[in-house]
Parts: structure tokens; C-alpha cells; sequence
């Protein structure tokens, strides 16, 4: 008989790993560091619902990785322990706006949760909304329910869908909105009419500094490492980095996870610096490849425009990239005017840059775009696929 494949895998007796669930960012941990002010802030709101008030609205900004989505889990079970207690009867919902990406999903799935059933399609907005109302109307134990609904990445929602949702649960009694974005001028999207009523108090979570992030990946790694498999610059190392990468906790803990796995993969019984380095090469590379591989196809077709042009050790300006974009889509193509559009996108995405060169007076500008990532890496996904 021959092993279970998976049998050699499972094998954890040759890793560094004891555990990895605790550097995936999923896992929340028992501790969150430096988040201390942040939360006893976010308490000091919610605290009013235990006396049957309806907390103020909150906002909550800060760059990816500076653990809004973490703080706000943490607060969400300190509150419902303490409701429990209190025999209060507090909800609340934690909503991805990733995953329930306009109104009518979002209350479809609050009602769902309060125990309403309500199909996720097919009723009108009105429906919808009088059935999630309907909720507020039961008491129970004599206490009104008190809602409060975490819209994590809110901006999603709000640039897809407008702000109809906020409306909506601003002018519901009894709700109290928590909001998360990762941008500061996400309220461009909401009108004045909705505005007024949210009257949120905001909290800004601040990047992590090196020192900060040093402290939260001590805490991680001594649940997930076995002792003594980190070589001392580890740490320092992944911490360094990522405080140049905006201080993002995520991207940190994803170095100190792939330099472990990359030591497991060399069979290696420490974790040294060395590692930390190909860690972030292979972390990039990763993400070029997924944002190239889900591009529209003809913003592909422009990349790889620009690709060709790159070989060719040509300075691309936007006609010339119209041009060899015409040849590589045979056809098939889009206007000029829309290449713009592209060029824009390419460059929010840290592809390619761009840069306006003026040729003098009444002479006009033009763009020059370059490649910002590795060419050989661009060249195998874009031929790989
Ligand atoms: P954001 O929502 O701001 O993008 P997250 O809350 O998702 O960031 O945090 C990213 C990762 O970093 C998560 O795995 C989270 O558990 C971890 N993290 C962030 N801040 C802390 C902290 N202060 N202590 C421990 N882990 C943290
Ligand atoms: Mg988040």
C-alpha cells in the first residue's frame, strides 16, 4: 500500500512551525498591542448600550494593516460578554462590504441574522427595509434591541452602491453604524442629506512604527514557532520593512510566515535573515502576478504593449503605446481616448508610473510611461496564461 499523500505533509516534526494559524491574518489574537487607546475609545461609545442607549456612529480610518478590522472584533466580543452579563440584548454584526456589496444585501443579511427570513433577491427596497424595522419593534425582557453594525470597508459599498444603505440605518432607530475605511476622503461619496444625520465621531489608527510592529510579531510568533528556530535579526528585519510599507501589520506578518516557510521548504531548523529577504522578493511577485492575471483583457493587451516597447528600449509615450497596442489586439480594440483610462489604472495599481515631460513652451506634454515591476516577471504571467 502506498502513503497517504498527505501523511509526509502533515509531518510537522521537521518545521519550525509548531503552529501556523497564528500568522494568518485571519486569527484573532487575545492582545492586540498598541491598540490599547483605540479600543478604550471605541468602549467608551459602545458603552452606552448597556444602559439601553443607542451608541454614537464611529468611523474608523487608517492605512491597510493598521488593524481596524482586529480592533473592531476585539471590541465586538468584549461587548457582547459584557451584554450577556447585563442581560441586555445587544447585536452585533460585523459586515464585509466585499462580500455584501450594496444595500439590499446588507439588510438581507441583517434580517437573516435577527432571524427574519427574506429572500437575498426579488423584493423591492421597501420590503426590505420595513421588514429590517420590523425588528426594533419586540421587546424582550422588557429591553429594546440595540443594533450596532460594523461596515468594514465601507467604501467598497459606498462607491458601488451609494449611500442609500447609510440612510437607511441612520434613520433607523435603535442602530448604531461603525464604519471602517481604509481612506480618509471616503465620505466624498455620501450627499448632505446623509451626512447630517450620521454625526459619527471619528478614530484614527495610525501606521504602525518598527518598534510597534516588533512587539505585535513577538506575540504572534511565540504561538507559531517552535523556541529557538528565530535567528535574533528576524524580527527587527520583517518589522523594518514593513514600517516602509506604510506600517502594515498584515504585510509583516506575512514576511515572518513566508521566511518560516521558505526555511521548512530548505529544510533548515532556523528561520535567519536571509530568509526575511526572499520572503519579501516572493511576496511581491505573488501580488504582480494575481493583479496581472485578474486584469480586463484589454488592459492586458496594454500591458503587454508596454512590455514590447520595454524590450525594445523605446521611451513610450501614449501614441506609441496606441500604436503597438493596435498590433498586439489585432483588431480588436478600444479607443485612444480609453488607453487613458487604462494608463491611470495600471499606475493606481503600482504597475507601471508615469511621468509628463514638456518639450517647452506652446510645444505641448506628453507621457512617459515606465514599468515599475520586474519585466521577466510581467513577461511569464502575461505568456503564461
Ligand atoms: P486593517 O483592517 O487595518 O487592514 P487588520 O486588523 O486586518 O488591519 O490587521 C492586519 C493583521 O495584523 C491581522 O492579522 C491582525 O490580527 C494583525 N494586527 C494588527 N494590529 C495588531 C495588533 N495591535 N496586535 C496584534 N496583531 C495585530
Ligand atoms: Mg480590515
Amino acid at each position: 500500500m502506498t502513503d497517504n499523500i498527505f501523511a509526509n505533509l502533515k509531518d510537522r516534526s521537521n518545521s519550525v512551525f509548531k503552529n501556523k494559524k497564528p500568522l494568518d491574518h485571519r486569527f484573532l489574537p487575545e492582545n492586540l498591542p498598541h491598540r490599547n487607546e483605540q479600543i478604550t475609545l471605541i468602549a467608551k461609545y459602545w458603552v452606552e448600550a448597556l444602559d439601553n442607549v443607542t451608541p454614537s456612529d464611529l468611523t474608523i480610518y487608517g492605512k491597510t494593516g493598521t488593524g481596524k478590522t482586529a480592533a473592531a472584533k476585539f471590541a465586538q466580543q468584549q461587548l457582547l460578554e459584557a451584554a450577556k452579563e447585563k442581560k441586555q440584548y445587544i447585536r452585533v454584526e460585523y459586515i464585509k462590504c466585499t462580500d455584501y456589496t450594496t444595500e439590499y444585501q446588507v439588510l438581507a443579511q441583517l434580517c437573516q441574522r435577527l432571524g427574519r427570513d427574506v429572500p437575498y433577491r426579488g423584493w423591492t427596497k421597501g420590503e426590505i427595509i420595513n421588514t429590517f424595522r420590523d425588528i426594533f419593534k419586540q421587546e424582550f425582557n422588557g429591553n429594546e434591541l440595540i443594533l450596532i453594525v460594523i461596515l468594514d470597508e465601507i467604501d467598497i459599498l459606498l462607491e458601488k452602491d451609494g449611500d442609500g444603505l447609510l440612510y437607511t440605518l441612520t434613520r433607523t432607530d435603535n442602530v448604531s453604524i461603525l464604519s471602517i475605511s481604509n481612506f480618509l476622503d471616503f465620505k466624498k461619496f455620501i450627499k448632505p442629506r446623509v451626512m447630517s444625520s450620521l454625526r459619527d465621531k471619528e478614530i484614527v489608527f495610525p501606521p504602525y512604527r518598527a518598534d510597534q510592529l516588533a512587539d505585535i510579531l513577538k506575540e504572534r510568533s511565540k504561538m507559531s514557532f517552535k523556541d529557538g528556530v528565530l535567528d535574533e535579526d528576524v524580527i527587527p528585519l520583517c518589522s523594518a520593512m514593513a514600517a516602509k510599507e506604510e506600517g502594515d501589520a498584515r504585510y509583516a506578518l506575512d514576511l515572518l510566515r513566508t521566511a518560516g516557510e521558505l526555511a521548512d521548504n530548505d529544510k533548515s531548523d532556523k528561520i535567519i535573515g536571509d530568509y526575511v529577504i526572499a520572503a519579501k522578493n516572493e511576496i511581491e511577485h505573488n501580488k504582480v502576478t494575481d493583479i496581472i492575471l485578474t486584469l480586463p483583457t484589454q488592459q492586458q493587451r496594454v500591458l503587454e504593449a508596454i512590455l514590447i516597447l520595454t524590450k525594445e528600449k523605446e521611451e513610450i509615450t501614449s501614441g506609441k503605446l496606441y500604436e503597438t497596442y493596435k498590433e498586439v489586439s489585432k483588431g480588436d480594440s478600444v479607443t485612444y481616448r480609453r488607453i487613458f483610462d487604462f494608463i491611470n489604472e495600471l499606475e493606481m495599481l503600482g504597475i507601471i508610473s508615469t511621468n509628463t515631460k514638456s518639450f517647452g513652451r506652446g510645444k505641448g506634454r506628453t507621457n512617459i510611461i515606465k514599468l515599475q515591476c520586474d519585466e521577466k516577471l510581467v513577461e511569464n504571467t502575461l505568456y503564461s496564461m
